[in-house]
């Protein structure tokens, strides 16, 4: 599917969901003569079809997310989440010199106004940004409002927007999720909604080694893979840094080439 971001998706699926949690309340009114553990199911189950693409970070149901993109060559997308830093940005940048690879980094509206100069190096090296929130509220975003999305998305656009071309076309959920608000704010702003093929799980493991080979045996053509920067574990604090150099190293012995794709590549 090509990006259209002007058109609020009109997934047939998110009409279903948004159906069947108004009709609930009122076939759970109906069954109220029988039995109320009858009556309840409509809420349980309607509850728990909200929260499945919410919570569920590649799930389609409420709108496009991308996931892949078409290449009949090796490539893949590497993403960067939750900079700039100062502990690792600049070391990012030398080690995707070295390895002749190019990346997209989706970063914190609040860090970018932090270090103004990292996202100036960051496009003076060839990469990309893209938006992944101001505040990046992690445990909340799943459950905001749609004025509290709006406005996350717009104050980190807004620190990008310096000049015309830090204008970032993207944009990621904190922790990949989404609510149903998330896809109108996006498609008003012209913004694609971007996921992930392969995620290295570096937020969680603690080993650099698994998660580079975590990487490896999931990669294909086309991927895009996750990871982070700023991530550092008991006694390492270069931990986001050693993920992306056996990442790099790991890909790079299977021949592939590191690319930042144009947005007619990408599919759900
Ligand atoms: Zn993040």
């Amino acid at each position: 599917m090509q990006i259209n971001p002007q058109q609020d998706n009109p997934s047939p699926m998110r009409a279903l969901l948004i159906g069947f949690a108004l009709l609930a309340p009122l076939i759970s009114l109906a069954l109220l003569g029988t039995s109320v553990w009858l009556a309840i199911a409509p809420l349980v189950v309607s509850h728990m079809l909200l929260l499945s693409p919410t919570l569920v970070a590649n799930s389609q149901w409420w709108g496009p997310v991308f996931n892949r993109f078409e290449t009949p060559a090796r490539e893949v997308w590497l993403t960067i989440d939750d900079g700039p830093s100062t502990a690792h940005t600049t070391k990012i940048l030398d080690l995707l010199a070295r390895f002749d690879a190019r990346a997209t980094f989706f970063v914190i509206g609040e860090n970018a106004e932090r270090h103004p100069h990292l996202i100036t190096e960051i496009l003076a090296r060839g990469h990309a940004l893209a938006n992944h929130t101001q505040t990046h509220p992690r445990f909340s975003f799943w459950c905001a409002s749609a004025a509290k999305i709006r406005r996350e998305i717009d104050r980190c656009a807004e620190t990008l927007r310096t000049t015309p071309e830090r204008a970032a076309n993207y944009f990621r959920a904190p922790a990949g999720m989404k609510n149903m608000f998330v896809h109108p704010a996006l498609a008003r702003r012209r913004l694609a909604l971007i996921g992930w093929t392969v995620r290295g799980l570096d937020s969680v493991k603690g080993d650099a080694g698994g998660v580079a080979e975590r990487i490896e045996q999931r990669v294909r053509p086309g991927a895009i893979i996750l990871l982070h920067e700023g991530l550092r574990v008991e006694n390492d604090p270069e931990f986001s840094i050693r993920c992306l150099e056996l990442t790099l190293q790991r890909l790079t012995a299977h021949d592939y080439k590191f690319v930042i794709p144009r947005p007619e590549q990408l599919r759900m």
